[in-house]
Protein backbone atom coordinates (compact mmCIF):
# COMPACT_ATOMS: atom_id res chain seq x y z
CA UNK A 1 0.00 0.00 0.00
CA UNK A 2 2.98 2.26 0.53
CA UNK A 3 3.96 2.17 -2.60
CA UNK A 4 2.90 5.37 -3.88
CA UNK A 5 5.71 7.92 -2.39
CA UNK A 6 3.49 8.95 0.83
CA UNK A 7 4.86 10.81 3.58
CA UNK A 8 3.95 8.95 6.73
CA UNK A 9 3.88 9.36 9.26
CA UNK A 10 2.90 12.56 8.67
CA UNK A 11 4.85 15.21 10.31
CA UNK A 12 3.83 17.06 13.94
CA UNK A 13 4.60 20.72 14.02
CA UNK A 14 3.62 22.76 17.37
CA UNK A 15 3.03 26.18 17.08
CA UNK A 16 4.42 28.67 18.77
CA UNK A 17 3.06 32.20 19.24
CA UNK A 18 2.31 34.76 22.05
CA UNK A 19 -1.37 34.13 21.61
CA UNK A 20 -0.82 30.26 22.75
CA UNK A 21 2.19 30.88 25.43
CA UNK A 22 -0.91 33.89 27.09
CA UNK A 23 -3.58 31.06 26.64
CA UNK A 24 -1.38 28.51 28.27
CA UNK A 25 -2.09 25.92 25.79
CA UNK A 26 -0.14 23.96 23.49
CA UNK A 27 -1.25 23.75 19.82
CA UNK A 28 0.48 20.55 17.56
CA UNK A 29 -0.49 20.27 13.69
CA UNK A 30 -0.90 17.12 12.08
CA UNK A 31 0.39 17.84 8.79
CA UNK A 32 -1.63 15.55 6.62
CA UNK A 33 -1.53 17.66 3.85
CA UNK A 34 1.68 16.63 3.20
CA UNK A 35 1.42 13.36 2.48
CA UNK A 36 1.46 13.52 -1.04
CA UNK A 37 0.99 16.31 -3.48
CA UNK A 38 -1.96 15.18 -5.07
CA UNK A 39 -3.93 12.74 -2.43
CA UNK A 40 -4.94 15.04 0.20
CA UNK A 41 -5.10 13.83 3.77
CA UNK A 42 -7.70 13.02 4.57
CA UNK A 43 -9.20 11.32 1.91
CA UNK A 44 -5.81 9.33 1.60
CA UNK A 45 -6.80 8.30 5.56
CA UNK A 46 -10.46 7.13 4.76
CA UNK A 47 -9.47 5.94 0.94
CA UNK A 48 -6.57 3.61 2.32
CA UNK A 49 -8.63 0.32 3.23
CA UNK A 50 -11.23 1.32 0.45
CA UNK A 51 -8.50 0.52 -2.23
CA UNK A 52 -6.95 -2.18 -0.31
CA UNK A 53 -10.46 -3.84 -0.61
CA UNK A 54 -11.20 -2.75 -4.17
CA UNK A 55 -7.68 -4.75 -4.87
CA UNK A 56 -7.85 -7.78 -2.48
CA UNK A 57 -11.59 -8.61 -3.27
CA UNK A 58 -11.11 -8.59 -7.06
CA UNK A 59 -13.14 -5.48 -7.67
CA UNK A 60 -13.39 -4.12 -11.37
CA UNK A 61 -12.59 -0.41 -9.86
CA UNK A 62 -14.18 2.09 -7.76
CA UNK A 63 -17.47 4.65 -8.17
CA UNK A 64 -17.82 7.58 -6.12
CA UNK A 65 -19.50 10.72 -5.98
CA UNK A 66 -18.89 14.36 -5.73
CA UNK A 67 -19.52 18.01 -6.69
CA UNK A 68 -17.15 20.11 -9.45
CA UNK A 69 -14.81 20.95 -6.78
CA UNK A 70 -14.60 17.28 -4.70
CA UNK A 71 -11.13 17.20 -3.00
CA UNK A 72 -12.53 13.14 -2.70
CA UNK A 73 -12.65 13.20 -6.43
CA UNK A 74 -9.62 14.88 -6.72
CA UNK A 75 -7.76 12.42 -4.20
CA UNK A 76 -9.29 9.37 -5.69
CA UNK A 77 -8.67 9.88 -9.26
CA UNK A 78 -5.01 10.41 -8.37
CA UNK A 79 -5.21 7.13 -6.47
CA UNK A 80 -6.55 4.70 -8.65
CA UNK A 81 -4.03 6.06 -11.53
CA UNK A 82 -1.21 4.97 -9.23
CA UNK A 83 -2.80 1.59 -8.02
CA UNK A 84 -3.80 0.93 -11.31
CA UNK A 85 -7.45 0.61 -10.56
CA UNK A 86 -10.07 2.09 -12.42
CA UNK A 87 -12.01 5.10 -11.16
CA UNK A 88 -15.59 6.07 -11.93
CA UNK A 89 -16.87 9.84 -10.31
CA UNK A 90 -20.49 10.66 -10.30
CA UNK A 91 -21.14 14.17 -10.71
CA UNK A 92 -23.55 16.99 -9.40
CA UNK A 93 -24.43 18.84 -12.36
CA UNK A 94 -25.35 17.67 -15.62
CA UNK A 95 -24.43 21.11 -17.16
CA UNK A 96 -20.82 20.50 -16.04
CA UNK A 97 -18.31 19.22 -18.58
CA UNK A 98 -14.63 17.49 -17.65
CA UNK A 99 -13.17 21.04 -18.39
CA UNK A 100 -15.73 22.44 -15.43
CA UNK A 101 -13.18 22.62 -13.20
CA UNK A 102 -9.75 22.45 -11.94
CA UNK A 103 -10.46 19.20 -10.28
CA UNK A 104 -12.54 17.74 -13.03
CA UNK A 105 -9.68 18.51 -15.26
CA UNK A 106 -7.44 16.64 -13.15
CA UNK A 107 -9.57 13.89 -12.83
CA UNK A 108 -10.11 13.41 -16.27
CA UNK A 109 -6.08 13.60 -16.33
CA UNK A 110 -5.96 10.95 -14.36
CA UNK A 111 -8.00 8.42 -16.03
CA UNK A 112 -11.00 8.74 -13.97
CA UNK A 113 -14.49 8.36 -15.87
CA UNK A 114 -16.50 11.40 -15.03
CA UNK A 115 -21.02 10.92 -15.10
CA UNK A 116 -22.52 13.82 -14.80
CA UNK A 117 -25.78 13.85 -13.36
CA UNK A 118 -28.86 16.11 -12.91
CA UNK A 119 -29.06 17.50 -9.36
CA UNK A 120 -32.24 15.52 -8.33
CA UNK A 121 -31.10 12.30 -9.74
CA UNK A 122 -28.01 12.90 -7.69
CA UNK A 123 -29.46 13.04 -4.34
CA UNK A 124 -30.68 10.20 -5.05
CA UNK A 125 -27.57 8.61 -6.42
CA UNK A 126 -27.01 5.76 -4.19
CA UNK A 127 -30.22 4.14 -5.19
CA UNK A 128 -30.31 6.14 -8.56
CA UNK A 129 -29.94 4.97 -12.11
CA UNK A 130 -26.04 5.32 -12.51
CA UNK A 131 -25.66 3.53 -9.77
CA UNK A 132 -27.84 0.83 -10.82
CA UNK A 133 -26.22 0.66 -14.34
CA UNK A 134 -22.43 1.27 -12.94
CA UNK A 135 -22.61 -1.29 -10.08
CA UNK A 136 -25.00 -4.17 -10.41
CA UNK A 137 -25.67 -4.51 -14.73
CA UNK A 138 -22.23 -3.66 -15.49
CA UNK A 139 -18.99 -4.59 -13.53
CA UNK A 140 -18.56 -4.95 -9.90
CA UNK A 141 -17.51 -1.48 -9.01
CA UNK A 142 -16.81 -1.30 -5.21
CA UNK A 143 -19.03 1.77 -4.41
CA UNK A 144 -17.02 4.34 -1.94
CA UNK A 145 -20.16 7.31 -0.99
CA UNK A 146 -19.23 11.33 -1.14
CA UNK A 147 -16.55 12.37 0.63
CA UNK A 148 -15.35 8.68 1.18
CA UNK A 149 -17.06 8.07 4.58
CA UNK A 150 -18.20 4.43 4.97
CA UNK A 151 -16.89 1.73 7.52
CA UNK A 152 -13.67 1.44 6.01
CA UNK A 153 -12.41 5.67 6.46
CA UNK A 154 -12.90 4.78 9.86
CA UNK A 155 -9.61 2.70 10.57
CA UNK A 156 -7.84 4.50 8.21
CA UNK A 157 -8.64 8.04 9.78
CA UNK A 158 -8.14 6.22 13.43
CA UNK A 159 -4.16 5.60 12.17
CA UNK A 160 -3.75 9.81 12.97
CA UNK A 161 -4.09 8.68 16.70
CA UNK A 162 -1.00 5.84 16.37
CA UNK A 163 1.07 8.59 14.51
CA UNK A 164 0.23 11.77 16.67
CA UNK A 165 0.37 9.62 20.30
CA UNK A 166 4.13 7.89 19.26
CA UNK A 167 5.86 8.56 22.30
CA UNK A 168 3.15 11.30 23.64
CA UNK A 169 0.59 11.26 25.77
CA UNK A 170 -2.94 11.74 24.76
CA UNK A 171 -3.84 14.83 23.82
CA UNK A 172 -6.86 16.63 24.81
CA UNK A 173 -8.54 17.44 22.35
CA UNK A 174 -8.15 16.89 18.65
CA UNK A 175 -9.55 19.11 16.22
CA UNK A 176 -10.18 18.64 12.97
CA UNK A 177 -13.01 20.46 10.16
CA UNK A 178 -15.45 18.64 9.41
CA UNK A 179 -18.20 18.26 6.55
CA UNK A 180 -19.87 14.77 6.51
CA UNK A 181 -17.83 13.98 9.86
CA UNK A 182 -16.17 10.60 8.42
CA UNK A 183 -12.70 12.02 10.02
CA UNK A 184 -14.45 13.33 13.19
CA UNK A 185 -15.68 9.91 13.19
CA UNK A 186 -12.46 7.76 12.91
CA UNK A 187 -11.12 9.98 15.87
CA UNK A 188 -13.91 9.08 18.06
CA UNK A 189 -13.86 5.61 17.18
CA UNK A 190 -10.81 5.41 19.64
CA UNK A 191 -12.53 7.17 22.53
CA UNK A 192 -10.84 10.16 21.84
CA UNK A 193 -12.20 13.99 22.82
CA UNK A 194 -12.61 15.70 19.12
CA UNK A 195 -13.69 18.83 18.51
CA UNK A 196 -14.97 19.00 14.75
CA UNK A 197 -15.52 22.49 13.15
CA UNK A 198 -18.34 22.18 10.73
CA UNK A 199 -17.23 23.66 7.06
CA UNK A 200 -20.77 23.57 6.53
CA UNK A 201 -24.21 25.94 7.89
CA UNK A 202 -26.78 24.59 9.82
CA UNK A 203 -24.39 22.39 10.65
CA UNK A 204 -26.38 20.26 14.00
CA UNK A 205 -27.54 17.53 11.77
CA UNK A 206 -23.64 16.12 12.10
CA UNK A 207 -24.04 15.31 15.55
CA UNK A 208 -26.58 12.40 14.36
CA UNK A 209 -24.49 11.34 11.54
CA UNK A 210 -21.10 10.70 13.63
CA UNK A 211 -23.79 9.05 16.15
CA UNK A 212 -24.81 6.99 13.40
CA UNK A 213 -21.21 5.00 13.26
CA UNK A 214 -21.66 2.97 16.96
CA UNK A 215 -17.85 2.92 16.79
CA UNK A 216 -17.98 6.30 17.90
CA UNK A 217 -19.94 6.32 21.18
CA UNK A 218 -16.49 5.90 23.84
CA UNK A 219 -15.74 9.32 22.21
CA UNK A 220 -16.57 12.90 23.51
CA UNK A 221 -17.86 15.45 20.87
CA UNK A 222 -18.03 19.19 20.70
CA UNK A 223 -19.27 20.06 17.39
CA UNK A 224 -18.23 23.98 16.96
CA UNK A 225 -21.24 25.28 14.05
CA UNK A 226 -20.49 29.09 14.49
CA UNK A 227 -17.70 28.61 12.19
CA UNK A 228 -18.90 28.27 8.75
CA UNK A 229 -18.63 32.31 7.10
CA UNK A 230 -22.09 31.59 5.84
CA UNK A 231 -21.97 28.32 4.47
CA UNK A 232 -20.07 25.83 2.12
CA UNK A 233 -17.74 26.89 0.16
CA UNK A 234 -18.26 30.36 0.55
CA UNK A 235 -15.61 33.03 2.69
CA UNK A 236 -15.43 36.45 3.20
CA UNK A 237 -12.19 38.77 3.84
CA UNK A 238 -11.72 38.44 6.99
CA UNK A 239 -11.53 34.83 6.60
CA UNK A 240 -9.26 35.46 4.25
CA UNK A 241 -7.10 37.58 6.12
CA UNK A 242 -6.76 35.47 8.71
CA UNK A 243 -5.60 32.71 6.25
CA UNK A 244 -2.52 34.66 5.00
CA UNK A 245 -1.62 35.40 8.35
CA UNK A 246 -1.52 32.80 9.94
CA UNK A 247 0.60 31.30 7.16
CA UNK A 248 3.16 34.43 7.33
CA UNK A 249 3.14 33.21 11.14
CA UNK A 250 3.89 29.73 10.57
CA UNK A 251 4.55 28.74 7.01
CA UNK A 252 1.40 26.28 7.23
CA UNK A 253 -0.35 26.59 4.03
CA UNK A 254 -4.91 26.74 4.46
CA UNK A 255 -7.70 26.88 2.18
CA UNK A 256 -10.79 28.60 2.85
CA UNK A 257 -13.46 25.97 2.43
CA UNK A 258 -12.46 23.53 5.31
CA UNK A 259 -8.87 24.08 7.32
CA UNK A 260 -9.00 27.47 7.12
CA UNK A 261 -11.98 27.78 8.83
CA UNK A 262 -11.10 25.32 11.32
CA UNK A 263 -8.07 27.13 12.31
CA UNK A 264 -10.03 30.06 12.78
CA UNK A 265 -12.62 28.41 14.93
CA UNK A 266 -9.98 27.07 17.03
CA UNK A 267 -7.90 30.33 17.35
CA UNK A 268 -11.37 32.13 18.34
CA UNK A 269 -11.92 29.50 20.71
CA UNK A 270 -8.22 29.92 22.12
CA UNK A 271 -8.50 33.67 22.64
CA UNK A 272 -11.91 33.36 24.37
CA UNK A 273 -10.40 31.09 27.29
CA UNK A 274 -12.52 28.14 25.85
CA UNK A 275 -10.12 25.58 26.75
CA UNK A 276 -8.78 24.86 30.23
CA UNK A 277 -4.90 26.10 31.35
CA UNK A 278 -2.50 23.45 30.13
CA UNK A 279 -4.63 21.75 27.60
CA UNK A 280 -3.00 20.16 24.43
CA UNK A 281 -4.85 20.26 20.98
CA UNK A 282 -3.72 18.10 18.19
CA UNK A 283 -4.96 20.45 15.22
CA UNK A 284 -5.58 17.28 12.53
CA UNK A 285 -4.57 19.55 8.60
CA UNK A 286 -6.81 17.50 6.70
CA UNK A 287 -5.35 19.38 3.48
CA UNK A 288 -7.79 20.15 0.44
CA UNK A 289 -4.91 22.62 -0.72
CA UNK A 290 -6.01 21.51 -4.39
CA UNK A 291 -9.21 24.24 -3.88
CA UNK A 292 -7.31 26.70 -2.50
CA UNK A 293 -8.27 30.31 -3.93
CA UNK A 294 -5.15 31.77 -5.02
CA UNK A 295 -4.59 35.01 -3.84
C1 LIG B 1 -13.19 16.36 2.79
C2 LIG B 1 -12.46 17.26 3.70
C3 LIG B 1 -12.86 17.46 5.04
C4 LIG B 1 -14.11 16.89 5.59
O1 LIG B 1 -13.94 15.59 6.04
P1 LIG B 1 -15.21 14.76 6.53
O2 LIG B 1 -14.64 13.44 6.89
O3 LIG B 1 -16.13 14.67 5.36
O4 LIG B 1 -15.83 15.46 7.66
C5 LIG B 1 -12.06 18.25 5.85
N1 LIG B 1 -10.96 18.85 5.37
C6 LIG B 1 -10.57 18.70 4.09
C7 LIG B 1 -9.37 19.43 3.63
C8 LIG B 1 -11.30 17.91 3.22
O5 LIG B 1 -10.90 17.77 1.95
Amino acid sequence: MNSFDLKLPSPLQELQEALLADASVQVLVKRDDLIHPEISGNKWRKLKYNIAKARNEGYAGIVTFGGAYSNHLFALASLGRMAGIRTVGVVRGDELTPASSPTLKHCTEQGMELHFVERGEYRNKEKGVYFSKLVTQEARLLLVPEGGSNALALPGVAEIIDECEAGRKVPDWYVVAAGTGGTAAGLLSRGRNVMAVAALKGADFLRDEIAKWPETATGTLDLQTAYHFGGYGKYNAELLTFIKQFEDRHQIPLEQVYTGKMFYGLFDLIKRGYFAKGSTLMAVHTGGLQGKLKL
